[in-house]
């Protein structure tokens, strides 16, 4: 990757550029391995919501065997999967198809302030 300010050729594992500071559009990169994963922080809106909840977002791009300690499970790819967390424990999980996922994207992007009308309820 090369830094889109100074130009300076860097890791893939860098995240700022070591020369100017800039932010790395690491997200631009195509991922290695069979998935990547982020965490996003949330806000507590409810008086019932947790004020540490973290939600996980995994896309699968290879299928794989996945060891546990109640034996090994088949992860298809093309999925994405979302886990509530809070602490150490998922307190749900859903999976949805790439399709979905796709859409969902379309869906976030639309109903950002600046890019046009979006009902707001
Ligand atoms: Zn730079």
């Amino acid at each position: 990757m090369f830094c889109p300010q100074c130009g300076l050729e860097q890791p893939r594992s860098h995240r700022f550029c070591p020369a100017c500071g800039s932010r790395l559009p690491t997200e631009l990169v195509p991922p290695t391995g069979p998935k990547v994963t982020r965490l996003f922080h949330s806000i507590p809106i409810h008086p019932a919501d947790p004020p540490d909840a973290v939600l996980r977002v995994s896309r699968y791009f290879e299928e794989f065997e996945l060891e546990t300690a109640e034996g090994s499970v088949r992860i298809p790819n093309g999925h994405v999967r979302f886990s509530m967390w809070t602490g150490d424990r998922a307190a749900c999980a859903v999976s949805i198809p790439d399709d979905e996922a796709d859409a969902l994207v379309r869906f976030l992007g639309a109903a950002l302030p600046w890019r046009g009308a979006v009902s707001r309820v």
